[in-house]
């Protein structure tokens, strides 16, 4: 192997071994996902799923290390993004007062872009029904 084969592969494991962790200890410590593009973590886990699939066909025992710790941290940062969005998405009933539950995360239609998605929520007690934008998801 290259010289260049090798950095690209001491870089890549430094990117799903060190940069994805780091990131997820950042999530977990402030209980936010604030400023994560949701997009770019959608490709990761597409990206680095599709590279899984593929190393384990070969076999490539590179790819097969690398892609899927990356596989795995990448879905660990999909699932603190709809965590923490939910947990920071509250709302009061505009006719009772009472705090809302989420029912669930639905595409609005007027929204093309993916990743634009809106919380359901109803008031417990009253049952009416208002959509919200996560606060933290952006
Ligand atoms: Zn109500």
């Amino acid at each position: 192997m290259s010289i260049f084969g090798i950095l690209a592969v001491i870089t890549s494991l430094t990117v799903t071994l060190i940069g994805f962790p780091a990131q997820i200890i950042k999530n977990y410590k402030r209980k936010s996902c604030e400023g994560i593009a949701p997009l770019l973590i959608y490709c990761a886990c597409l990206t680095y799923s599709l590279w899984t699939l593929y190393g384990w066909t070969k076999p490539d025992l590179f790819l097969i290390i690398s892609q899927t710790s990356g596989c795995a941290f990448s879905f660990i940062v999909l699932f603190q993004l709809f965590y923490y969005a939910r947990k920071e998405t509250k709302m009061q009933c505009d006719k009772c007062g009472k705090e809302m539950k989420i029912e669930k995360l639905v595409p609005r239609m007027s929204q093309r872009v993916i990743g634009k998605q809106y919380f359901k929520m109803k008031c417990p007690s009253c049952g009416e029904i208002k959509y919200m934008k996560p606060t933290k998801v952006r």
